[in-house]
């Protein structure tokens, strides 16, 4: 909530500039009537968003469709625009957003909320960090890949129940005419978030397992932390690499025998080819190979279809039940 009242305030400072005496339509009032505009980048906000503004009438856009890779995502003219005239504009607010500041910096519409996911769970962020036979990223561009707070802040059930508090007083702000509706759509997604967190808890203590282990990158920093999971990973974050070295493949394979997993994990987009080696390298070959779904790589198709961040989660529980038994 820092990052809207400061935003707010930056934008009053620049009404307040530029106004003249008798400027006096600038106030945030209901904009009742119109349709509201509604922009979230990627799914799981935008999905959240979708049930918040059940029965208002208005219905959120996503913009970064059909699986676009957030880590490497370049605006269009047309995004640039879609962002520029929203009344609430929702994104995570990491290392990957940072066109947004600028975007934001030029919006159209004074009068726009924006929430920014880590601003709002300040206090919660997690670094990416780097667990035992991890491989670690390259440095292809000279940057420093160390140290950065882990971006998929959505993976966690606690973290989601807070954003989605923030974007009620949000669309309460946009939108006051509909602040008991929001307060009410709040009230029954949040009971649903809490359930279902409550039975992934149960699942993973009544697992005898307590370790996964990823033939993959490793976006679920949050989601671990949540319920107490031990794991090992090919890569830490969403790591540009793809090529596992003979040391992470033999290192993984040998604690894929040491713990007798029946499961190796890959996430949402990937070949498996890592996690297929990892099997085929271990004693363990009627291994499975399962994937925990990071909502990276959600399409049209699949929204159409009825995908929602629940049922993703729920799959996910699911997942968890069969890797960790
Ligand atoms: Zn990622």
């Amino acid at each position: 909530m820092k990052k809207i009242k400061k935003w707010a305030t930056l934008l009053l400072a620049g009404v307040l500039a530029v106004c003249c005496a008798g400027c006096s339509g600038g106030n945030a009032t209901s904009t009742q009537g119109e349709s509201l505009k509604v922009v979230s980048t990627i799914f799981p906000g935008y999905d959240w968003l979708k049930n918040l503004m059940e029965g208002s009438g208005n219905t959120p856009t996503l913009m970064m469709k059909n699986g676009v890779d957030m880590h490497s995502f370049q605006p269009t003219a047309a995004d640039i625009v879609s962002l520029s005239d929203a009344d609430l504009f929702l994104y995570v607010g990491g290392t990957s957003d940072q066109w947004v500041e600028d975007a934001l910096a030029n919006a159209q519409n004074e009068n726009m909320v924006a929430v920014d996911m880590m601003d709002v769970l300040d206090g919660r962020l997690l670094t990416e960090t780097l667990v035992e036979g991890m491989q670690e990223e390259h440095d292809h561009d000279g940057e420093d890949h160390e140290g950065g707070y882990d971006e998929h802040v959505w993976l966690s059930i606690q973290n989601a129940e807070m954003v989605c508090a923030a974007l009620c007083d949000a669309l309460c702000e946009i939108d006051k005419d509909n602040a008991n509706l929001y307060q009410s759509n709040l009230e029954a997604y949040t009971a649903s978030l809490e359930q279902l967190d409550n039975d992934i808890a149960q699942t993973i203590q009544d697992a005898p397992l307590d370790t996964l282990l990823f033939g993959d990158r490793f976006p679920f920093t949050y989601m671990m932390a949540d319920y107490d999971l031990k794991y090992y990973a090919a890569f830490p974050g969403c790591s540009a690499e793809t090529e596992a070295s003979f040391a992470t493949i033999s290192f993984l394979a040998g604690k894929l025998d040491e713990l007798s997993l029946p499961a190796v994990l890959t996430i949402d987009g990937s070949d498996q080819s890592i996690a297929r080696t990892i099997v085929e390298n271990s004693n363990s070959k009627s291994a499975a190979i399962l994937t925990l779904n990071s909502m990276q790589s959600v399409t049209d198709e699949d929204i159409e279809s009825g995908v929602s961040y629940l049922s993703i989660m729920e799959e996910n529980r699911a997942v968890l039940e069969q890797a960790l038994s």
